[in-house]
């Protein structure tokens, strides 16, 4: 006789929607949750505000998983944004669409996102125990019998694995889940950081910290090839780069660092006007303000706070007249203002990553319901499967939509309900 229909591991975004969804079809739910209170990492989303969702149709958040968005079909067709934006309304939170297809909720707090999801399935009578941690899969000759948590063991023939990644460690999720499929012989793609911002050499960007740049073209350059761009928005930090188009292209940035290649990011910080037209606005200003410092006129061209670094990289005197610069040293300001390049030394640690890349690779799990293609009844959801996305509300639908879909299965399931 088993304790429960399913056992949930983990109460957030994921662990919350598999159990919900499960206990709407009539199972009998555990939630087990290592830490003190559910969903800590929920309430940090979006800088506490929590950008809930994405209005992007199903083929656009495709393009912005990795490494294979398309494995996420079948889950987005069950559960979507529009269902989560339902959802939550249904429980109180009003909603806000903004730039980008963003959605948050109307209160601006990831907190009413949190309660709106616990009322939902305390609703519907799941049982979560927090403070429990998860230790062990039980399993008796590759038949899954139940977990063991706290050194106790609770019966089921079916468990969700909700664990998340490894970032942001301080919330619970510190990569326990990978070695809970692992030792029930799943592989695991190797757990990277993504979404993170990154360490420069040099101490120009530390000269500028704080500075936040909008409309800026970012690159990524390997060994000299550029592979990668980014238009939009950056700021400039104590240890070196960040922001959302940084964020966006750290996941290849920490890939090849750990490739140990050389990796650098240009930044364009004129992207609206090509060299040609540029050049041509350098020169006019040159020669409408032909009796005035060049160290002065920087200031047409950039945000005070970089003028200084500026001049300290072109090792032009700011003393010296517009008239008196050559076309050789317009070339250099020319090439400074659209190539500001940085060595990037580092990424910062999961401590600081937004998401984890890596994880349980998507051809170990049935895209269909979730399912492990290894251990009958074990399934997973959310960030510690091998899927990760760009900012924007992606990360939190694939953790509601593997959710809702693995928790699904209670359709099928005779032995449920
Ligand atoms: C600072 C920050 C801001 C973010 N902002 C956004 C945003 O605005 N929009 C967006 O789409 N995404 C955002 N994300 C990403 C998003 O938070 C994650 O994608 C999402 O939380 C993943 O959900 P999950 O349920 O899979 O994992 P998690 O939210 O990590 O939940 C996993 C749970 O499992 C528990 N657990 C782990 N191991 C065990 C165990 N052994 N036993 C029992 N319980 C266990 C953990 O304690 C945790 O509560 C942000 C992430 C961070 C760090």
């Amino acid at each position: 006789m088993n304790d429960f229909d399913v056992i949930v591991v983990g109460a957030g975004p994921a662990g919350l929607l598999a159990a919900g969804r499960a206990a709407e079809l009539g199972a009998k739910i555990l939630i087990l949750e290592k830490m003190r209170q559910e969903g800590r990492k929920l309430m940090l989303t979006g800088k506490g505000r929590c950008n809930i969702t994405n209005n992007a149709e199903i083929s656009e958040f495709i393009k912005n998983v990795y490494p294979k968005g398309r494995f996420l079909r079948t889950a987005f067709s069950n559960f979507f944004s529009k269902d989560i934006i339902e959802l939550l309304e249904k429980y109180g939170v009003e909603t806000v669409l903004s730039r980008g297809g963003r959605y948050f909720p109307a209160s601006n707090k990831a907190a009413d996102v949190l309660q709106a999801l616990l009322k939902w399935v305390k609703g519907l009578n799941v049982e979560i125990l927090c403070g429990h941690r998860v230790e062990k899969l039980l399993v008796e000759n590759n038949v899954l019998q139940g977990v063991q948590a706290n050194g106790q063991n609770f019966k089921t023939a079916n468990v969700i694995l909700a664990t998340g990644g490894k970032s942001y460690p301080a919330t619970g999720s510190n990569g326990d889940g990978y070695e809970l499929a692992r030792r029930v012989g799943h592989s695991i793609e190797k757990a990277l950081p993504a979404l993170v911002p990154l360490e420069t050499e040099g101490g120009v960007a530390q000269k500028l910290q704080g500075l936040n740049l909008k409309n800026v073209r970012a690159a990524v350059w390997i060994n000299n090839k550029k592979i990668a761009e980014e238009f939009g928005e950056m700021i400039f930090t104590h240890f070196g780069l960040s922001g959302p188009i940084i964020l966006t292209l750290s996941r290849i940035v920490v890939k090849e660092l750990h490739n140990k290649n050389r990796v650098e990011i240009s930044i364009d910080l004129k992207p609206a006007l090509d060299e040609q037209k540029l050049d041509k606005r350098l020169l006019r200003d040159l020669n409408e303000h032909g009796k005035k410092k060049i160290g002065n006129i920087f200031r047409y061209w950039l945000p005070a706070t970089m003028v200084p670094v500026f001049t300290e990289l072109l090792e032009i005197d700011p003393e010296k007249e517009c008239h008196q610069i050559s076309s050789n040293e317009r070339k250099q300001i020319l090439h400074l203002l659209k190539n500001l390049r940085f060595k990037v030394s580092h990424h910062r640690s999961f401590k600081e990553a937004i998401i984890t890349a890596g994880g349980v690779p998507t051809n170990e799990i049935s895209s269909k319901t979730m399912e492990s293609k290894l251990l009958n009844g074990l399934y997973f959801a959310g960030e510690m499967i091998d899927l990760d996305a760009k900012t924007g509300g992606y990360n939190l639908q694939i953790a509601y939509s593997t959710g809702w879909l693995a928790g699904n299965m209670c359709n099928k399931k005779g032995e449920i309900g």
